[in-house]
């Protein structure tokens, strides 16, 4: 039979466990126990369904054995097992989860220690061994097949005798060389303490078997592991390094999680539930395919293993596990939508997690600020989904740079320091900080020791127009035209220079045509000569985004140019308008066009506008 070659992807991989010079090798066996461990539940909830398959709970277990003459080290499940087509597909490619991850991660960072914090899969037995052999004989089949590899060269698969249904796995394990240590692999003691380690909390027995030099096999009755669900176990016991450890397995991901929350409910519906907080979001987390959920269990059984029922959409990047005694195991996917239990837990989970983040926010807010940096946009969207439904418990967990504290702050801060007939929160869009804090609006209204939220997330405005008011005081864009600080009497001034203007800043838009609504002086703007403002309900920066969207819809904003009728443009207007139209006809194109770029529009006519910029400056 010849060999098969692994598919190009599966083999970069491998040569990398092969040649790995990672220290953490021993995270294989918790790799292959977590298989195995998956193959029993799967067969277990198989034949909840299919009554051809006769399983007895009880007999179901994960047995290693070690034989230290031979240097074997094997891995034994009576689980579900994989038939001849199972063993190519699954172990001659990367397709799964872990090892997809891996890889990317592998090639965003080219950064061989990641290698350990990862659920690498089957892979990682090559960290450790030189030759492995995988014999599997699938459940309600009757033949058994070998799949045997020494790594890069390919793998083969032939038929084999086996006696019961389940998979087994036998690691040729590696020669010690100068500074490895393999041999630590073939030490019972050893292998216990990985099991403790890394594989406690699995639901199914793991027991030791060792064969002493007479090849006598003896089994250990009891089993290495405490078969506690890591879930189930008092929290008060758990080590943090356990909830970790726990996490980065099960969710593939290479940084510990932000914060862990572990609850246990009894009453009306009794339940344990061990979810995370991520620090980043998953390699897919942007993509189409990235499904939200839970695994769900019913006493430490896996029922499903996304359960999306039990997570608003936009807490899609919470992860973890719920238990529930209360939900019977063959329960179908259609039926679990209905079911009142689950929804009863839906709503406490939600109310569990916006306390926790509440509580980061108050206690941990360095934490909370990685938090809200990764998922933040999540919170907005909770905010504005549904009509805003959701916006009363999600308002306090918002938090905007402020051009005062020079740092995060909430909307709850930001008001906590307005004077009592202070009504407003003002507010100002950019793309960032930087940009925000040069704008000339900003800059008056520091001068005037009024704060400023600085917006950079597009969806930002968007939250602003859904909570319409944070406490009786409401939200002002500085560059729109409701934003006025000036007394009454400055307004009259204002507004007679403006009335005596009038014809000039006709003559002026004329030149503009429908790209302004109007032109006028302002006294907002401190040393600056110019900037756009908006009138009526869109801004700006809604006008970016919508126009960003890849759909047909465009909106443009009712724009205004304003003069600083303070700052000596505005006189050598006046003098233009007097002697020179011609010259003001292309002053106004130029001062229209910087003010665009100033509020982070483009210019319309970028050559137009260099010519006139050349012609006066060569005057
Ligand atoms: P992952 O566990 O991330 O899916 P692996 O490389 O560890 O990736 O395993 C690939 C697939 O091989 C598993 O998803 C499973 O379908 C199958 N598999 C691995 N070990 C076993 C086993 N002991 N019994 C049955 N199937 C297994």
């Amino acid at each position: 039979m010849s060999k098969k070659q692994f598919k190009a992807e599966s083999k970069r991989l491998l040569d990398l466990m092969i040649n790995s010079i990672y220290t953490n090798k021993e995270i294989f066996l918790r790799e292959l126990i977590s298989n195995a461990n998956d193959a029993l539940d799967k067969l277990y909830y198989e034949s909840l369904t299919n009554k051809k398959l006769k399983v007895n709970k009880k007999h179901l277990e994960i047995k290693l054995t070690i034989d230290k003459e031979k240097r074997l080290l094997t891995i034994e499940d009576n689980g579900i097992g994989m038939d001849k087509n199972e063993l190519t597909e699954n172990l001659g490619t990367i397709a799964k989860s872990g090892s997809l991850a891996f890889k990317e991660a592998l090639e965003k960072k080219d950064d061989v220690n990641i290698i350990g914090q990862f659920g690498v899969g089957f892979y990682s037995s090559f960290m450790v061994s030189d030759k492995v052999i995988v014999e599997s004989k699938k459940a309600g089949e009757l033949q058994g097949y070998k799949w045997i590899s020494t790594g890069a060269d390919g793998y083969e698969i032939t038929p084999c005798e086996r006696k019961s249904v389940g998979t087994k796995i036998t690691l040729h394990i590696k020669e010690n060389e100068k500074e490895e240590n393999y041999d630590e692999f073939l030490e019972e003691f050893k292998v216990q303490g990985l099991v403790k380690k890394y594989s406690d909390y699995v639901t199914y027995p793991i027991k030791m078997e060792t064969t002493d030099e007479k090849d006598n096999k003896k089994s250990k009755a009891d089993p290495i592991n405490s078969m506690i669900p890591l879930w189930k176990k008092n929290k008060k016991k758990i080590k943090e390094e356990e909830y970790d450890n726990f996490y980065q397995e099960k969710f593939y991901d290479y940084t510990k999680p932000l914060r862990v929350i572990h609850t246990n409910a009894e009453g009306l519906v009794s339940y344990d539930a061990l979810m995370f907080i991520p620090a980043t979001a998953p390699y897919d987390f942007y993509t189409k395919e990235y499904k939200k959920g839970l695994e769900l269990y019913s006493n430490g059984v896996l029922i499903m293993d996304k359960c999306e029922d039990l997570l608003p959409d936009y807490l899609n990047f919470i992860k973890g596990v719920v238990d529930s005694p209360d939900l019977s195991l063959n329960i179908s996917r259609e039926m679990l939508q209905q079911n009142r239990q689950l929804k009863v837990i839906a709503k406490t989970i939600e109310k569990k997690i916006l306390k926790e983040l509440k509580d980061m926010l108050e206690n941990d807010k360095e934490k909370y600020e990685i938090f809200f940096k990764t998922f933040g946009v999540n919170i907005k969207y909770g905010i504005y989904d549904n009509y805003g439904a959701k916006k009363d418990d999600l308002k306090d967990l918002i938090i905007f740079y402020s051009s005062k504290e020079k740092k995060m702050v909430t909307l709850k801060e930001y008001t906590s320091r307005l004077n009592d007939n202070d009504d407003t929160i003002y507010y100002a869009c950019g793309e960032t900080i930087d940009k925000i804090d040069m704008m000339p609006q900003v800059e008056a209204l520091k001068d005037k020791k009024k704060e400023v939220l600085y917006l950079t997330d597009y969806v930002d405005e968007f939250v602003f127009k859904v909570l319409d008011k944070y406490e009786d005081k409401k939200f002002v864009n500085v560059s729109s035209n409701d934003f006025d600080l000036s007394s009454d009497e400055e307004k009259e001034k204002l507004k007679e220079k403006n009335e005596n203007a009038k014809e000039m800043f006709e003559f002026m838009k004329k030149e503009l045509g429908d790209e302004v609504s109007s032109i006028r002086y302002t006294n907002k703007l401190k040393n600056h000569p110019i900037c756009l403002t908006s009138e009526g309900n869109v801004t700006v920066e809604m006008q970016k985004v919508i126009n960003a969207m890849p759909t047909d819809e465009h909106i443009n904003a009712k724009l205004v140019l304003e003069i600083n009728e303070n700052h000596d443009i505005a006189k050598k207007i006046k003098e233009l308008y007097e002697n020179d139209k011609e010259t003001l006809k292309k002053y106004t194109k130029i001062l229209y066009n910087e003010a665009r770029l100033i509020e982070g529009l483009s210019v319309t006519n970028p050559t137009e506008l260099s010519n006139l910029v050349c012609e006066l400056l060569s005057k």
